[in-house]
């Protein structure tokens, strides 16, 4: 078969390259599913998802994007401290969510936010059959852990 004369002539190619044995470059050849690295969108909406906050306010956030640290907190008069960015919306993918924690009491606010140049899924239109509107699904990114998935 052709298909398999050329997975062994890759395999062929691979073991020259690694010193690896056959067997060894054979199972190497398979990637497993959901494994696979992630693209540059999705590595970056990861970035933009997860960080730690930052320790001090004289440091720059560590979030990345657009965000208003240093609001005064109306109970305890202390400053508030970007804490953590979510997904903020289940049709908007350019919609992330901001929780601001204060630094000296227990208050907590959130806000939405819209980052352009860092959505955190992407929109795919299914086309269907003659007649019918396609179908318009919003998908998160692997990894991206949106607190109310879009279904
Ligand atoms: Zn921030
Ligand atoms: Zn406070």
């Amino acid at each position: 078969m052709t298909t398999n004369r050329v997975r062994k002539g890759v395999i062929r190619g691979r073991m020259a390259a690694s010193g690896e044995s056959y067997v060894v470059a054979a199972r190497r050849m398979a990637v497993p599913r959901g494994a696979k690295a992630p693209d540059a969108q999705t590595a970056a909406a990861l970035r933009t998802r997860y960080w730690e906050p930052a320790e001090s306010l004289d440091l720059p956030c560590p979030c990345g994007g657009t965000c208003a640290p240093g609001e005064r907190c109306a109970r305890c008069h202390a400053t508030f401290r970007h804490v953590a960015r979510v997904p903020g919306s289940r049709v908007d993918v350019e919609a992330w969510q901001d929780r601001y924690d204060c630094t000296g009491c227990a208050a907590t606010h959130s806000f939405v936010v819209t980052l352009p140049d860092r959505p955190w899924g992407v929109v795919r239109t299914i086309p269907q059959r003659a007649g019918r509107d396609p179908i318009v699904r919003v998908e998160p990114f692997e990894g991206i852990g949106h607190p109310d998935p879009p279904r």
